[in-house]
């Protein structure tokens, strides 16, 4: 599937038979022919000759795009740093449908061989479906909501519209390196998964990196991206200890290929100034075996940053820079 803002798959030549009959191989003589004997066959072979459609031949059908995967918006704007830290649930049962990605050729390329997740934050169907998401589940050192809703510009562009727009952007860029790309969901589900599915999915697909992207919703003025890193957390199901350090790794990378690609500029409200934060509450980072890190692209609150946000050009820059901050990863 094709995000909506993706340039149309180009043209194929399939409208072109792949045998050219004799005469399309001789065509000075099928000229003749249908100069000295305008009957209908020679028409019918000159039209073969100039548009090359064979018997079996069909017009290009143009490839239907998906429709768009936005639905009302409910309630507005939940705070983004509380969404971060929804909690997951115990197993939710339908990972399998929610990890399907469009088949990627045969590897070749710097990712051949390599298996990235990425995880749209929230989902738009949440706003309707607040009493499944605010089930509690077991994250491992404690008990959180399954997922949350995720903020929304001023103007009602929700965060789950943005994290599925740049992640398709991101998995199409990934896939071009030939890195075998898993979605925590594609619009393929009314809501959710819950947080705990959500790492499940990078564990079970023994991704070699995690991204879940989201943009963050606080006052307005506060600006930036920033890059949450996993803090070292054990209980439960929970232990961080063996990503702890390829995830500040991943993320180290991820926040200054961003800030190169997009040119904005760290967080200046958390971090320091680093673009990078480590937090010990998001069930999807405690519960993660794999590398994994979660992207906050802006403050869809901020104005400005809400331009940027809404902006299709710069959300594709922005998954230039998350992929390159994975390629340099990966070591592609
Ligand atoms: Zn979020």
């Amino acid at each position: 599937m094709r995000y909506d803002d993706s340039p149309p798959p180009p043209e194929s030549a399939a409208s072109v038979s792949p045998d050219p009959p004799w005469y399309a191989r001789r065509s000075t003589l099928a000229v003749a022919v249908a100069a000295l004997a305008p009957t209908a066959l020679a028409g019918w072979v000159l039209t073969q000759v100039l548009t090359g459609s064979g018997p079996g031949g069909q017009p290009p059908q143009p490839k239907a795009l998906p429709a768009s995967h936005t639905t009302g918006a409910g309630a507005h704007g939940a705070g983004d740093a509380k969404a971060s830290t929804a909690t997951p649930s115990p197993a939710a049962s339908d990972s399998a449908s929610a990890s399907a990605s469009a088949p990627a050729a045969p590897a070749k390329g710097p990712l051949a061989g390599r298996t990235v997740v990425i995880d749209p934050g929230h989902n738009t169907g949440n706003f309707k479906h607040t009493s499944e998401i605010d089930r509690q589940v077991d994250i491992g050192t404690n008990r959180k909501e399954c997922d949350t809703t995720g903020t929304t510009t001023n103007s009602g562009y929700m965060e789950a519209e943005f994290t599925l727009d740049v992640s398709r952007r991101t998995r199409a860029l990934l896939e071009s390196k030939g890195a075998k790309v898993v979605f925590t969901h594609d619009a393929d589900r009314p809501w959710g998964p819950c947080i705990d599915e959500r790492a499940r999915i990078g564990n079970e697909a023994r991704a070699d990196a995690v991204v879940s992207v989201h943009a963050d919703g606080v006052s307005a003025g506060n600006r930036g991206f920033h890059v949450i890193l996993p803090a070292t957390v054990k209980g439960g199901a929970a232990d961080t200890s063996k990503i702890v350090g390829p995830s500040r790794d991943l993320g180290e990378r991820i926040a200054g290929n961003f800030a190169r690609s997009t040119g904005s500029a760290p967080a200046n409200y958390l971090g320091s100034g680093t673009g990078l934060v480590v937090r010990d509450d998001l069930g999807g980072l405690n519960l993660s075996t794999r590398p994994k890190v979660f992207i906050e692209c802006g403050n869809m609150r901020d104005a400005k940053d809400a331009a940027q946000l809404t902006s299709p050009e710069w959300r594709q820059k922005a998954a230039e820079g998350i992929t390159n901050g994975i390629v340099g990863f990966l070591g592609g």
